[in-house]
């Protein structure tokens, strides 16, 4: 990447630069391992921290169809940036209350329990109309979803998706991440009794992880999201998608320590007279996580320097020593190259998803666009 700051737009903002083609890329990779099965893309949290309002519309012209959110504000947002045939799934489910807000704005509810079921039945007799929506199983993660016994009961009952137009079936896995664990086949094994006595909707398991634990999971739609955003789904494996992220932040100043010392809070690292530390503007109130204090790394001019003190809230503290023409107005790359969020999120003892979906309002979006001939 250029060094030179001014060339990337950079002032004193990080920016995050995201690859809408490698997300396309990782779309296709993913729907190349799937038979007959589409593949959704799940973009709650704004797409991981990345942007849903770019990357969605990216993931639309290259084919998908179906996205998932977790709230009906995510849903109302997206509804906005997609055409009327995008399915756009709301994971809570309508809060009571908020049934006919989201119908208004066209989303379909994943139904969560019996009273969601029973509201949004209300809400389609009153509306004299059959509204879609998705019914979620809990299979084994003890989350969201119907409980066995409540399974149990609508499978006795079915009239109480009457009005209801069921376009989905779904579960998620729990341990998608770790193939050889039981709970896997457990989980999947009691999904498909429960989506058999659904046969008119469609079905779905299978997280990203899940994707690569083999065809018996892919169902009839897959709902990967990290994937697609070049977080590894095979942990401890090569990554087998591409990076999408890079975040790059500017360095404020360059100081030569002209006597040995301590930097920053707590006077927690030292430094000998004669080290280079460069001041780069992205703290913990950007998202960077403050458990990377003393333990994380950049990339300057390509070379790996270590973060030095503490993170605080606007500025981290790198030493420079080893890169001599380090100087203010350069950029420090934080994700990128061979520092990948996988890699910052191991250092920081957390997951990529985190160190994603944590990147705040102040650092800048920017895209780099699908080619077109990748739609
Ligand atoms: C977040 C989420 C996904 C996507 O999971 P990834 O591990 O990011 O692929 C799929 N399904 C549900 C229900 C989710 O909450």
């Amino acid at each position: 990447m250029p060094s030179d700051a001014a060339a990337l737009g950079l002032r004193s903002q990080p920016v995050l630069t995201v690859d809408l083609g490698s997300i396309v890329a990782n779309y296709r990779r993913l729907e190349r391992r799937l038979g007959p099965a589409r593949c959704a893309g799940v973009v709650k949290a704004d797409a991981y921290g990345l942007g849903a309002s770019q990357v969605a519309p990216a993931l639309a012209a290259a084919g998908c169809r179906h996205f998932f959110v977790a709230h009906l504000e995510e849903g109302a947002s997206l509804a906005k940036v997609l055409a009327p045939d995008a399915a756009i799934f709301v994971l809570h489910g309508p809060a009571p209350g908020e049934e006919d807000a989201l119908r208004r704005v066209g989303c379909i509810p994943v139904l969560n329990d019996l009273g969601q079921i029973e509201r949004w039945r209300r809400t389609a007799m009153a509306a004299g109309a059959r509204l879609p929506a998705a019914v979620h199983f809990d299979t084994g993660l003890n989350r969201l979803g119907l409980s066995e016994a409540e399974t149990h009961i609508l499978l006795a009952e079915p009239d109480r998706l009457d009005g209801i137009d069921l376009r989905l079936v779904m579960s998620h896995l729990a341990c998608a991440d770790e193939p050889d664990h039981a709970l896997n086949a457990r989980q999947a094994a009691a999904f498909r009794t429960i989506a058999a006595a659904f046969p008119a909707a469609r079905s779905s398991l299978a997280n990203s992880s899940g994707i690569f634990l083999g065809a018996e999971y892919h169902c009839d739609l897959v709902r990967p999201g990290c994937a697609l955003y070049g977080i590894n789904p095979r942990p401890g494996q090569p990554n087998p998608m591409a990076q999408v992220a890079r975040l790059a932040s500017p360095i404020l100043q360059v100081r030569h320590v002209d006597r040995a010392g301590t930097v920053g809070y707590g006077a927690s690292h030292r430094v000998a007279a004669g080290a280079r530390v460069a001041i780069v503007a992205t703290g913990y109130a950007d998202g960077w996580l403050r458990t990377l204090s003393n333990l994380g790394s950049a990339l300057v001019k390509g070379i790996r320097v270590p973060i030095i003190g503490r993170v605080s809230m606007d500025l981290i503290t790198l030493d420079v020593t080893a890169v001599p023409g380090a100087r203010a107005g350069d950029a420090a790359e934080l994700i990128g190259g061979e520092l990948t969020a996988d890699d910052v999120a191991t250092t920081a003892g957390t997951i990529a998803y985190e160190v994603l979906a944590r990147l705040g309002s102040r650092v800048q979006r920017r895209y780099l666009p699908a080619a077109p001939g990748s739609a």
